[in-house]
């Protein structure tokens, strides 16, 4: 497996102008402008935790005040409704007994299927239960700690170091690490000192990109993965997002963004155009960068691996 520098120069070019998509004050999904900061931060941090795959059968979807959503979009817009219901809904202390009952009633309204319902509130519990032992039940004081650091060292953890207290947060590649960070970013919750360490978190839809564009080039040996007929690895999967998130960060450098704008783009087209059953080349602004215009990898998907990190 290798990074293609060609390819990292032409999407370079295809996505320097490209602009921050995601607004962290849609109160469709999040709280509104304003709120107390513990409030907002533990919103954040609880709901990114059981931010992955959320589909069984490729269905997690509802209509809600006339709009349709689904996957993640579905997840915040739920828990949305109950924050402004109940805030304190997400604090350390009420999810530390947080029952399935209750999860249920959030996240799986009638006729709405979740999957691994049961994981995603053990990974919810333990979060609680570190954040009252570690940080006195408020998430601010482990925001403060990272002192504005993404990256620290043992002696005085950064936020990344921080966060794999939690199962959770425990992915080798980070993803769910990033994407918090990309939030807190944007509400101006944090503003780390070492942008230099920020990188992009790496789920699915990336994944395919890198490969589809040939950003990433894999020896044939991987094509049976690329055509799902077996699940791979976890050490697959995690070397494959880690050299993901690498290409990735070349091609920010190259195009003089950041990796969270990056992020944003990529993470858009690959829920609208460059999506894994049947993508759509010819509506495609990267194509040009794309290995044969589109037509060289566009058959591959991204290996399926069973995990809670992405
Ligand atoms: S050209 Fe096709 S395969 Fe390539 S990135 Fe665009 S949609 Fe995906």
């Amino acid at each position: 497996m290798r990074i293609d520098l060609e390819r990292v120069r032409k999407l370079a070019e295809k996505v320097s102008d490209v602009k921050p998509i995601l607004n962290a004050f849609d109160e469709r999904f999040f709280p509104e402008k304003g709120v107390e900061k513990e409030l907002v931060t533990s919103y954040f941090l609880f709901l990114t935790a059981i931010d992955h795959r959320t589909r069984v059968d490729n269905i997690y979807h509802k209509e809600i005040d006339g709009e349709l959503f689904f996957g993640s979009d579905l997840l915040f817009r739920l828990a949305k409704l109950k924050y402004n219901e109940d805030p304190e809904f997400y604090t350390a202390k009420s999810m530390e007994r947080l029952s399935f009952k209750e999860f249920k009633e959030v996240f799986m309204p009638e006729g709405v299927t979740l999957r691994d319902p049961d994981l995603r509130v053990t990974l919810l519990r333990d979060l609680g239960s570190k954040l009252i032992r570690l940080y006195d039940g408020r998430t601010i004081n482990l925001i403060e700690m990272a002192e504005e650091r993404i990256k620290g060292t043992p002696m005085k953890p950064g936020l990344l170091e921080l966060l794999k207290s939690f199962i959770a947060y425990t992915d080798p590649a980070e993803k769910k690490s990033y994407l918090l960070m990309k939030f807190l970013e944007r509400r101006g919750l944090f503003s780390p000192k070492d942008p230099e360490n920020q990188q992009v978190p790496v789920d699915n839809h990336l994944i395919r990109i890198a490969i589809r564009t040939g950003l990433l080039r894999l020896e044939k040996s991987w094509y049976p993965l690329l055509r799902n007929e077996r699940r791979s690895t976890l050490e697959e999967d995690v070397a494959l997002r880690l050299m993901t998130r690498a290409a990735f960060k070349q091609v920010a450098e190259e195009a003089k963004i950041t990796p969270f704008v990056l992020d944003d783009f990529l993470w858009s087209h690959g829920r609208t155009i460059c999506m894994r059953d049947g993508p759509l080349c010819e509506e495609c602004s990267i194509r040009t960068a794309c290995l044969g215009g589109g037509s060289w990898f566009s058959w591959a998907k991204e290996p399926f691996n069973e995990n809670w990190y992405y």
